[in-house]
């Protein structure tokens, strides 16, 4: 299902609205290698120092490679002795090409070979990485990931910011627009000020926070229907639920209205309801209320009382919401019933009205028996008993107006001059552990993405994308899926049926790679973006119609067949994902380069890299969630019963191991990441037994210089560095409570210290750290 309507505090928060954009088209049990989308910094320095400091640092890497290379003789390294690798002579020959010695000058610089690989290989591939790299100002999380990520926005900055006549298409020229209005060269949302806002205000029927035009609410007009329509369907706002329209899960070429638990603002129901522990971050949360209450023109102790009031009713909201942890089990989620059992289950508005009104863009008909899919009717339930308890009186209909308002305007507040953008840095800081704030053109770079992602990645790919990257990563996750096949016939625990049926659903999993085709077609892609108006001066304006375009874009989906071609991320985008429905996985341009994959690179580099990252992405058809969906993505049971048993009793196994692990004093949460463990385990083990069929089948590749490690070791380097990573304490408990990935070192460490094939080539004792007697497989 799909997250529409769910604005969350991401990393940075960089998305201009919080709503569908990115995430469109994807189902929330869609699953990502990766949670954050981070952006961000290295703001004091300037361009040239910059480039300075790299060639410095290439040079001084040069310098240093070119001794060892020279010393190569004779005298071993007494740090890397553990490895046991055979001394290389002189005349044996290395790798020298441009990609080659530039990727050993990297991975050498991210080792810290004090450690010693068996005892912890994270800290072993990393630890020079985390000395040399500290977290940016401003940023919470940093590594490899957002280092690309960096990389790819100043791709698109040096294209949007050619002159109109040097782009391709309207929809090009849409991007740019929109890029201008949010530079704001001009200075017009300075000016403006709060009169964006207030003018929306006046719209939806104001509130009691601040009079709007000197005038004061009026709570005796106010009516709760007409206010969730106005907000949610005409501004397509948040609150109280979330809904979408996605492919249903039980027959996935249909598309069906979904229903959802929803509504609360900060990250997790743990902050609310925790409240010792998070003291700080719901006082961060009341004074940021209060300040753009007071800049919207409240008075403040009065904007302090009711903005408490509302975090008071997002309590109660928190303690009906599930955690992630009870909601990985889609079968027990999926609940089809007509809207008029819906009616039934939540009195607390006419749901047919409210859907009715929309489908006003397409005028589509609603009736009490129209099938929509409900993940928890429960929630639906108890909200709609804590809803009519607060019409019951003045009081509570205020406090209802002002947090339904509340969701509006805080999702706004970022295209708003800069004392509404700042209000927000205490609590950024107080949740994330950063105030945030990076260069302006890259928060507007990937803002623009956010929107007119399409016209950006056809800007991208231009510049970027080899044309031969494509068929190369094809040939690639055919490799990876074959390894991954041939070790299903090792799996004792699966009944032969079963075992067979999971071989089909292996075979039926269908790729895209880089970006759509159409994008490249500017008739096609000026089409998809045709009744999006972006006008230069307009940021504001120009965020209200992205999210009205993205609503209707997805209530048109309703009696539509899915297409199962239309992609889920941006081309630009670092990351990758597969969907339970399509039964497909999706590898966006923006990973297809170094260090994760270089059609240059060693072999053992990119299966290390983008090997692992498809390995993974197929094993979520075979996780937790993932298994449930049959070939042809549709969610019912097509393992029998004893097999299921075995199955999770296998993957209790992976609950332990890692809720086994701390961090910051915190335990790991095992079974809210268990879908995550389960293809990071996988796709390891898939993508290194491509890598030694691929090997096998080919001519040795030369050693890379310096490095003093065989190909086999260098594909465990290239998995384990791709995680390289820092981050805030704050971010890190965050992950923890949210994320269902695990911390970047677990995701080296719990992988490699399941697989004997790691130790073996790391010659690491049984019983060493890496090296555990118990291990845990599941495929
Ligand atoms: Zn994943």
């Amino acid at each position: 299902m799909t997250r529409y309507k769910q604005a969350e505090f991401e990393e940075d928060d960089s998305s201009s609205v919080g709503s569908v954009q990115l995430t469109e088209g994807v189902s929330a049990t869609t699953t990502h290698i990766r949670y954050h989308t981070g952006t961000t910094l290295w703001k004091t320095r300037s361009l040239l120092e910059k480039c300075l400091l790299v060639l410095t640092a290439v040079l001084l890497l040069l310098v240093f490679l070119l001794g060892m290379l020279l010393s190569a003789t004779g005298r071993g390294e007494p740090a890397l002795q553990v490895l046991h690798v055979g001394p290389h002579t002189a005349d044996e020959q290395y790798c020298l090409t441009v990609p080659c010695v530039t990727a050993a000058a990297s991975m050498l610089s991210s080792l810290d070979m004090s450690v010693n690989p068996c005892d912890d290989f994270y800290q072993y591939a990393c630890g020079g990485w985390v000395r040399s790299n500290p977290i940016p100002d401003g940023k919470s999380m940093w590594g490899t990931f957002g280092k690309l990520e960096q990389q790819n926005q100043l791709v698109v900055k040096n294209v949007l910011e050619k002159p109109f006549i040097e782009l391709k298409s309207k929809a090009e020229e849409k991007a740019k627009m929109y890029y201008l209005s949010c530079m704001d060269s001009n200075e017009t949302i300075e000016a403006l000020g709060a009169k964006p806002m207030l003018n929306l205000l006046k719209k939806v029927g104001g509130w009691n926070i601040s009079a709007v035009d000197g005038k004061p609410f009026n709570v005796s007009a106010w009516d709760l229907q007409n206010t969730i329509q106005i907000l949610q369907n005409r501004y397509n706002m948040g609150g109280l639920f979330s809904w979408a329209v996605g492919e249903d899960d039980r027959n996935s070429s249909r598309h069906v209205i979904q229903i959802d638990q929803g509504g609360l603002t900060l990250p997790t129901r743990d902050n609310y309801l925790n409240k010792t522990a998070n003291q700080k971050i719901l006082a961060a949360y009341l004074d940021y209320m209060t300040k753009i209450g007071v800049l919207l023109g409240g008075e403040e102790n009065s904007t302090r009382a009711q903005m408490a009031a509302v975090i008071a009713f997002e309590t109660q909201i928190a303690e009906i919401t599930s955690p992630p942890e009870d909601r990985r089990d889609e079968e027990k989620l999926y609940h089809l019933m007509p809207l008029s059992e819906v009616q039934q289950t939540a009195p607390f508005m006419s749901w047919q009205k409210y859907f009715q009104d929309a489908m006003s863009p397409t005028k589509r008909k609603v009736t009490g028996k129209e099938m929509v899919v409900v993940y928890a009717p429960e929630y639906l339930s108890k909200l709609s008993a804590i809803v009519t308890n607060y019409t019951h009186t003045t009081e509570g209909k205020i406090i209802l107006n002002n947090y339904l308002v509340w969701q509006t305007v805080r999702s706004l507040t970022a295209c708003l001059s800069k004392a509404f953008r700042d209000a927000y840095k205490g609590l950024r800081k107080a949740l994330v552990g950063s105030e945030g704030g990076e260069e302006p053109w890259r928060y507007c770079v990937t803002d623009t993405n956010n929107v007119l992602g399409f016209a950006i990645g056809a800007m991208f790919v231009r510049e970027v994308f080899h044309g031969n990257s494509k068929p190369m990563a094809e040939a690639m996750i055919n490799e990876v899926r074959d390894a991954f096949k041939a070790n299903l016939k090792n799996l004792t625990w699966m009944d032969n049926e079963t075992r067979d049926a999971a071989e089909s659903k292996a075979d039926a999993i269908t790729d895209m790679i880089g970006f759509p085709n159409y994008i490249l077609n500017p008739d096609q892609l000026d089409d998809k973006y045709k009744d999006l108006d972006i006008r230069q001066y307009e940021y504001f304006e120009n965020n209200l119609r992205v999210n009205q375009y993205n609503l209707r874009r997805n209530v048109e989906k309703l009696d539509q067949p899915v297409n199962k071609t239309r992609w889920g991320m941006t081309p630009p985008t670092v990351n990758a994902y597969y969907t339970p429905t399509k039964n497909q996985i999706v590898f966006p341009a923006g990973i297809l380069q170094a260090p994760f994959y270089d059609i240059e690179h060693p072999l053992s580099l990119n299966f290390g890299g983008m090997g692992v990252v498809m390995g993974h992405e197929l094993t979520h058809a075979f996780d937790d969630q993932g298994r449930e969906y049959d070939q042809n993505g549709n969610l019912h049971q097509w393992w029998n019963n004893e097999t299921i048993a075995k199955f999770k009793e296998r993957t209790e196994c992976v609950v332990d191991q890692y809720s086994d692990y701390e961090i910051n004093n915190k335990h790991l949460n095992g079974r809210q990441t268990l879908g995550e463990n389960i293809a990071d385990n996988g796709g390891l083990k898939a993508a290194y037994h491509a890598y030694l069929k691929w090997a096998s089948a080919h001519h040795e590749e030369l050693p890379l210089p310096g490095l003093n490690l065989t190909h086999r070791q260098l594909f465990f380097l290239s998995f384990a560095q791709v995680w390289c990573s820092s981050s805030t304490d704050e971010a890190t408990n965050l992950q923890i409570e949210k994320d269902p990935h695990s911390p970047a070192r677990f995701r080296v460490i719990g992988p490699l210290s399941n697989l004997p094939e790691f130790s073996q080539e790391f010659s690491c004792p049984s019983g060493s750290k890496m090296n555990p007697k118990s291990k845990c497989e599941v495929w």
